[in-house]
């Protein structure tokens, strides 16, 4: 007979774990939500399949979307008809159904719009990984120009100039501005200014090939107005604590310069709604075909 009240030694330290796991999951997933590096509604598609989403209470959930306090949580939920010591996976259909139609009031998706042009740009926060899946998407269509930015900031070992950057000095970069050869151009990070060389562009999208740019928020706000049908595609760490990972991991940066990185990077996951595309880089491979997807898809 097993005893369901005193189970075997093994079998509790096997539940702590567990339990120990599932908070730090839903800890993760709080982080995310705050960040939005997931919107609320990646959440609630993955509640059947993510123990972390599935055992998250609704109070909580509600209370890490951004600008949602205790009280207008609590209104959110008498507004609902939903108690508030449900969690995420006890919530009926109709329920589930309701909360989603208020998220999608609340805080909408992205839409693709139609009409996209040649021109790509590819965004997202600082170590997500944009310059690997750059990379990757030009080895796989060497048809693609990827564009090589103009940047006052030294070259890091082994970055090669005219492959990785044109790297200039200020006097230069100020000309280019002034001559009207860049396309954008902004200091990213409070610090080194970077921009692109429109000529190489205007070429290529003359002669019908696509063009991909892999540039900051700014550059990218600026590629829309100077070209409203610009695709923009904005790439996702899987996680907050990755992007943090991955940023600490790759220890080109001292801890400074990391936590002014993470300040922006704050700023730019907030601005993911101006995109046109969201695409999570969990697996450089797929992310890459992901937005290779997109670019034949304006092709
Ligand atoms: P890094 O110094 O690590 O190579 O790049 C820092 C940031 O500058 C990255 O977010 C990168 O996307 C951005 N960046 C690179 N080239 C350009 C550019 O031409 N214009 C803009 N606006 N940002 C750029």
């Amino acid at each position: 007979m097993v005893d369901a009240k005193n189970p075997p030694e093994v079998d509790r330290v096997a539940a702590s774990r567990k339990a120990i796991a599932a908070r730090r999951g839903r800890a993760s997933l709080k982080r995310d939500l705050g960040t939005r590096v997931v919107t609320p509604q990646d959440v609630m598609r993955r509640v059947d399949r993510d123990p972390a989403a599935a055992t998250l209470r609704i109070t909580e959930f509600l209370t890490a979307l951004p600008a949602i306090g205790e009280g207008k949580r609590d209104r959110i939920l008498a507004e609902l008809g939903i108690s508030p010591v449900k969690r995420l996976g006890g919530l009926g259909v109709r329920q589930r159904r309701a909360v989603a139609t208020w998220l999608d009031r609340r805080f909408p998706e992205p839409q693709p719009r139609a009409g996209r042009s040649r021109l790509l740009v590819l965004a997202g926060p600082t170590a997500v990984g944009k310059g690997t899946v750059a990379a990757q998407i030009q080895a796989a269509h060497p048809e693609l120009l990827l564009s090589v930015s103009a940047t006052t900031r030294p070259p890091r070992p082994g970055e090669v100039d005219g492959t990785h950057y044109y790297f200039v000095d200020d006097a230069s970069f100020d000309r280019m501005v002034e001559n009207g050869e860049l396309l954008e151009h902004a200091t990213v990070h409070n610090k080194y200014r970077y921009g692109t060389p429109r000529m190489p562009i205007e070429r290529a999208l003359a002669d019908g090939r696509s063009v991909l740019l892999e540039i900051d928020l700014q550059g990218a706000r600026q590629v829309r107005r100077a070209e409203p049908s610009a695709t923009l595609v904005f790439l996702l760490p899987p996680s907050w604590d990755e992007l943090v990972q991955r940023l600490v991991g790759r220890g080109t940066e001292d801890a400074e310069e990391r936590a002014r990185r993470l300040r922006t990077a704050k700023v730019e996951l907030a601005a993911q709604g101006e995109f046109d595309y969201r695409v999570v880089n969990d697996d450089v491979a797929r992310a890459a075909a992901d937005v290779a997807a997109l670019v034949r898809r304006v092709n």
